[in-house]
């Protein structure tokens, strides 16, 4: 810093750099700066100007440098001017030689700028007026109490410069200890959720859920609860931290307006405090399990709804297994009175949300497997009886003439039909006939194997496919079905009656009736023809037929 003071100074020194470099510490320290290059003229210089100090360099090129100081020494009015030698050398001769050229003292080269100054203002304060051992040991002790002063300033400056340091390092240790925290947490979650999208049954997945939040979340608790969204009651579901046996008892109901506001928070809530509860009930619960925070969401609030789900709507409200989206969770730290971190909060909140899509995924898979599963046997099954269907059994037909062919085996086809059923129809109504129909369908099921095939072929007629099956044992199992449903008591609900009903069969055999299934219906069909004609309520096969007409 420039600071102003009317102090001259005159350097005598041949060096041009060495000039150049005292003329700016100088200026630009504030002093008047007088120099000269040789001896004569820094003795003109001096008398001229009369400078506060004389600094000399003892080499020069004109004159001795003592020769110099000498001459300046002996006039009056610069005797009491300090001369201070600059010299390269701190030999002790040299030294003693500046004392005997009359200088107050002297300087080393190479100077330090900041000690040089600090000597310089020495001198011109007077203080190094006169250099013998004795000022020299007193100057050095001075100087090296100012010295430790600063030393002593720069260690308290470092010291606190220290402390900040360590709260700084302590700081970062923290935060590195919590994102080692923050990334177990974010590590585990991201597995978990992993783990859960390969999963398919969605209750299931709720039921493991309290343990995986326990264990991998740090939380002392977690329950879930099924909501009825309709009164607001809690049915226990799950836990982990807690007994069962301590919650299945209680009777939760939350209120109307405390569903609207977790709704309307996102679907999670972080009670801090007692006085946050506004739900009776819950408080009533808290108090039980002697929790003063914890956090509450119904996870079918935590996700906005996309589209594509609206239009699946109607496959919701379908007729299916129906599983409840507003799952409750309630979680706490209460047994370790630890407190969340907000960090926690923002982990817990973001995989409750993960969670909720993948429930609501695993929801609509499920209902979308029920409803193919559903949709694939109505595609098979006839709708009254709940027999295979004309289609199924044309299929199973080909089926087994396949594999009856590869195997070298045989198989048997019946082909029924309900004699007079026209009859029956128009005496006590369709919806009478259908009961018959039913009930004959549940009669051919209850007396076949489970490897034969019973179809509706159409109206009132079926038919029986029968894997293995030699005619005679065929023509066995005819009339012992023909038999059971001649002698069954079939009850009518409005006449209160039981009524007979016949059947007729048609028996065809593979290979030795016909090896192609739609010829070997034919057979089947002529044989059922033939008992038709001969009286009804009776069985037929085709051998019978070609025997008689030989
Ligand atoms: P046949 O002994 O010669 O077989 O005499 P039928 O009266 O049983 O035969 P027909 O072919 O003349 O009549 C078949 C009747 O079966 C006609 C119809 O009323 C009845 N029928 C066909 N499908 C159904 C059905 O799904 N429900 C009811 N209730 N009746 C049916
Ligand atoms: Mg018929
Ligand atoms: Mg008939």
């Amino acid at each position: 810093m420039k600071e102003k003071t009317n102090k001259k100074i005159l350097y005598i020194e041949d060096d041009p750099e060495a000039r150049l470099l005292m003329a700016d510490i100088f200026r630009y320290k504030g002093y008047i700066y007088i120099e000269a290059s040789r001896g004569l003229e820094g003795i003109q210089l001096a008398k001229e100007h009369l400078p506060d100090l004389i600094l000399i360099d003892l080499q020069l090129p004109d004159i001795q440098g003592y020769e110099v100081t000498t001459h300046l020494k002996s006039l009056p009015e610069i005797k009491s001017t300090p001369i201070i030698a600059l010299t390269a050398s701190t030999e002790r001769e040299i030294k003693e030689l500046v004392l005997t050229a009359g200088c107050d003292g002297y300087i080393s080269k190479p100077i330090n700028i900041t000690e040089f100054l600090f000597n310089v203002e020495e001198y011109l304060a007077g203080k190094k007026d006169i250099i013998n051992p004795e000022n020299e040991k007193a100057f050095l002790q001075k100087y090296n109490i100012q010295l430790v002063s600063r030393l002593k300033k720069k260690i308290i400056e470092l010291e606190g410069l220290n402390k900040n340091l360590k709260k700084l390092n302590r700081e970062l240790y923290d935060s590195r200890d919590y994102l080692s925290q923050y990334n177990d947490r974010l590590f585990y979650m991201n597995n978990l959720a992993n783990h859960l999208r390969t999963q398919n049954d969605p209750q299931k997945m709720a039921r493991v859920l309290p343990q995986k939040m326990v264990e991998g979340f740090q939380v002392d608790r977690c329950i879930v609860f099924n909501l009825n969204i309709d009164n607001g009651s809690l049915q226990y579901f799950a836990s982990a931290g807690i007994p069962s046996s301590e919650l299945a008892e209680f009777n939760l109901k939350l209120s109307e307006d405390f569903i609207k506001l977790l709704h309307d928070e996102g679907g999670i809530l972080w009670i801090k405090s007692k006085a946050d509860i506004l739900d009776k009930s819950l408080l009533e619960f808290s108090n039980i399990l002697n929790v003063n925070s914890f956090i509450i969401c119904n996870i079918a609030d935590l996700h906005t709804q996309t589209s594509d789900r609206i239009e699946l709507e109607n496959i919701r409200s379908s007729q299916l297994n129906a599983y409840n989206e507003n799952l409750i969770f309630f979680i706490d730290k209460s047994k370790t009175k630890k407190l969340f971190a907000t960090y926690e909060i923002r982990i817990l909140k973001s995989f409750l949300q993960t969670i909720s899509v993948i429930y609501e995924n695993m929801i609509l898979y499920s209902k979308l497997h029920q409803l193919y599963e559903k949709k694939s046997q109505e595609a098979i099954l006839d709708g009254l009886t709940k027999l295979y269907n004309y289609r199924y059994f044309i299929q199973e037909l080909e089926r087994e003439t396949n594999r009856a062919k590869r195997y070298d085996q045989v198989f048997s086809l019946f082909m029924l039909d309900i004699d007079k059923f026209k009859n029956y129809n128009d005496t006590y109504g369709h919806p009478a006939g259908d009961v018959i129909l039913k009930t004959i369908s549940k009669v051919l099921i209850e007396n076949i194997r489970n490897t034969d095939t019973v179809a509706r072929y159409g109206g009132e007629e079926f038919v029986v496919i029968l894997p293995g099956l030699e005619r005679d044992e065929a023509i066995v199992l005819a009339e012992k079905l023909r038999t059971l449903i001649s002698e069954h008591l079939f009850y009518n609900e409005d006449t209160k009656e039981n009524c007979k009903i016949t059947i007729s069969i048609g028996v065809a055999c593979f290979p030795e009736d016909n090896e192609n299934p739609s010829d070997l219906i034919k057979s089947a069909d002529k044989a059922l023809y033939q008992a038709k004609q001969t009286g009804r309520n009776k069985v037929c096969s085709l051998l019978d037929i070609k025997s008689k007409s030989r």
